[in-house]
């Protein structure tokens, strides 16, 4: 297989439809005798797409223009957002509610939608219906750096199909070998790279937009995810799932490369903590995204509910600024040998924060809300 390559700057449907129309010659798509499909955007968190966190709803757009302009008419756009999120706020946010309204396309979150049960490497796991009944599924990933999987890209996009429960079981095996063995289960059929803005630095939820100028379209995941890593500055050797990937026979990672598109090295997330001021959030592979996020939805929180102004607001910037908070999540999460107050996030610092007689913030993931009460207390 291949990859099709090519330089765009802006957010021009018409401009990303025309791209499309050329990767669909240069790779020889046939999509004859398809009627439906499932377009499935990276929507991990409710940010906007001037954020860069999720793929950019003209890019989405153009797909289903595409698609129907090659007569695939029951398409359906369809993502399950991070865990403990509402999916109807994370499409609103990300510009999505509007996007569907307009196109008349469904927009479905993957948590509502029936699953089968499918026997795995770990022994059973849910796909949902329509991702395994529809004629064409196309995964539209954003091109970002990552904390726990160096870069997320198509095969981690993927991902987001899971159940909620499913979604934690996968840190806690590890994630790189589960993301080999869900691409497995269910593979694109067809790969639309967003990378015209990717995200660099603290990613997958914050970090820095760094406008990249790339666009990848391919009906092979990890062949894509292996073109675009390195136009990132990355080995695919070195993003263990990618290296996994190859070893399981799920393609190349040297593909062919039809057009091309700029290269800029991304710079990396910090596979230790992620900082901001003298906020430490410590990395643990077992944890969830939205563990990690969750502090960040209490600073917000703090910023925008006038009822924490003269409560947690000043206690925040006064640990975020002359004092130091250390963030714990995850199973494995391990005390920092530094000095500063340590908060420990859901259930699965129970047991540490107990022993060690930190603070704890209760859930599995913590709301925001439980962050900003438990902050407001114990800090
Ligand atoms: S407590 Fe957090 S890290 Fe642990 S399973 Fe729940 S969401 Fe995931």
């Amino acid at each position: 297989m291949a990859v099709f390559l090519e330089e765009i700057r802006k957010y021009r449907t018409p401009r990303i439809v025309a791209a499309l129309e050329r990767a669909a010659d240069a790779l020889d798509l046939d999509l004859s005798g398809k009627r439906t499909a499932l377009v499935k955007p990276n929507l991990v968190t409710g940010k906007s797409p001037r954020s860069a966190v999720v793929t950019h709803p003209s890019v989405t757009e153009a797909v289903i223009v595409f698609l129907r302009k090659r007569g695939i008419t029951e398409i359906t756009i369809a993502d399950g957002p991070g865990i403990g999120l509402n999916s109807e706020w994370v499409f609103e946010k990300s510009g999505y509610t509007a996007l569907a309204r307009r196109l008349d396309v469904p927009l479905v979150s993957f948590n509502d939608l029936p699953r089968r049960a499918r026997t795995w490497k770990y022994g059973e796991i849910g796909v949902p219906e329509l991702l395994e009944d529809v004629d064409l599924y196309v995964n539209v990933p954003k091109l970002k750096t990552h904390g726990y999987s160096t870069m997320t890209l198509s095969i981690k996009n993927h991902k987001g199909m899971l159940s909620q429960e499913d979604k934690k079981l996968d840190h806690q095996l590890g994630l790189h070998e589960p993301l080999v063995e869900q691409a497995k289960l269910r593979p694109a059929d067809l790969v639309v790279l967003d990378g015209i803005v990717g995200l660099e630095g603290d990613g997958p939820l914050n970090g820095r937009p760094i406008r990249s100028g790339v666009f990848a379209v391919s009906a092979n995941m990890l062949e894509l995810d292996a073109a675009a890593a390195r136009l990132a500055g990355f080995d695919p050797l070195e993003i263990t799932h990618l290296r996994i990937a190859g070893d399981e026979g799920l393609g190349t990672l040297d593909p062919e490369l039809l057009g091309s598109a700029p290269t800029h090295s991304f710079v990396r997330a910090n596979e230790e903590f992620g900082r901001v001021a003298n906020i430490y959030s410590w990395r643990d592979p077992t944890a969830c995204s939205m563990c990690i996020d969750a502090f960040g939805g209490a600073v917000s929180l703090a910023v925008k509910d006038p009822r924490n102004w003269f409560s947690l607001a000043p206690k925040l910037l006064y640990w975020g600024l002359i004092g130091k908070l250390h963030i714990l999540q995850g199973r494995q999460a391990k005390l920092p040998l530094a000095n500063g107050k340590v908060v420990c996030f859901g259930k699965c610092t129970r047991d540490m924060a107990k022993r060690e007689g930190l603070i704890h913030v209760a859930g599995c993931p913590p709301t925001a809300e439980e962050v900003a009460k438990t902050l407001r207390k114990e800090l």
